[in-house]
């Protein structure tokens, strides 16, 4: 399968900053084109598109701190019709996802997609960090709203102690295209002087939303300037372009072939001739045939 990219001069990026002078720390991504690529590998309806639009950013924006290998899973689940959402994020700026009912599509609240009536408000979000140690790291909390960024800040503040504000968006079209997707974060660092937090939470209470500053065309630099404001005197740390990437390959999922045990291959084979196996990360399915069926098989009875 190929999808379109977002175009050359207008990729899916993320930018990193600081300002006044290291008392916060700003990210800021779009997220357009890889949202897009999410909707039409998973054919979500518009509510659906938005929760996994939101969440695929939420995951690029808490990934920034990963190195080498590590990788970060944030699990939405909620007692909404969308059932439950799932991301993984790498340190190189991938991102994979799906939700549990991509079908699901409600009607708008207060003109918006109503990702919190999707997700549910009662339930919980977990984020885990494989950071190559022993044990991952996992955080969980209540949903605040089902929102998605609302209940990020809420993870971040109670979990990991780290004030922050979090904004994500999905625009959809009509025909239910993505037209705008992204968001950002701020983190307010330990030690940071009250007059600035006051400052940036007058700031932010002002703040348009991200999809309208993505629709006027501002850049995520641009994004992280209007958040932060002249005054923080950015100083841009790095700058990365962005991808929906999963990490599924052919001799990973024969493992889950292989799991079923004899008994199953057998009837499979039996019956279909073949088997296939469809990734629920990136919808992307594996055949395999009736002749490496078999040989799983003897494989499984020689051990
Ligand atoms: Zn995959």
């Amino acid at each position: 399968m190929s999808y379109p990219d977002s175009g050359k001069d207008d990729r899916d990026h993320l930018i990193r900053a600081i300002g006044m002078q290291g008392q916060i720390r700003v990210v800021a991504v779009r997220t357009t084109g890889l949202v897009e690529e999410a909707r039409l590998r998973h054919h979500t309806m518009p509510t659906a598109t938005a929760a996994l639009g939101r969440a695929l950013t939420a995951g690029l924006l808490l990934a920034v701190d990963l190195k080498g290998e590590n990788v970060l899973t944030i699990r939405v689940f909620g007692d909404g019709p969308l059932g439950g959402i799932i991301v993984t994020a790498d340190a190189s700026s991938g991102v994979r996802g799906y939700v549990q009912d991509p079908r699901v599509h409600l009607p708008s609240r207060n003109n918006k997609l109503d990702v919190g009536g999707a997700v549910g408000r009662n339930g919980m979000l977990t984020v885990s960090k494989d950071l190559g140690l022993k044990e991952p790291y996992v955080g969980s909390v209540p949903l605040v709203s089902g929102e998605i960024a609302e209940d990020i800040t809420y993870y971040l503040a109670a979990s990991e102690q780290r004030p922050a504000a979090t904004a994500l968006g999905v625009l959809v079209d009509t025909d239910g295209r993505v037209l705008q997707a992204g968001g950002y974060l701020m983190e307010i660092m330990p030690g940071a002087e009250a007059s600035t937090i006051n400052r940036l939470e007058q700031r932010l209470a002002g703040m348009k939303t991200v999809t309208d500053m993505l629709s006027q065309g501002l850049s995520p630099e641009d994004i992280l300037q209007e958040v932060a404001g002249e005054e923080a005197k950015l100083k841009i740390l790095d700058c990365s372009t962005v991808h929906f990437r999963c990490h599924c390959t052919r001799e990973k999922l024969l493992d889950l072939l292989v799991s079923l045990g004899v008994r199953e291959l057998e009837n499979l084979l039996q019956q279909e001739g073949q088997a296939e196996v469809r990734c629920h990360f990136c919808n992307e399915s594996y055949v395999y045939s009736g002749r490496e069926l078999e040989a799983m098989v003897q494989r499984l009875k020689e051990s």
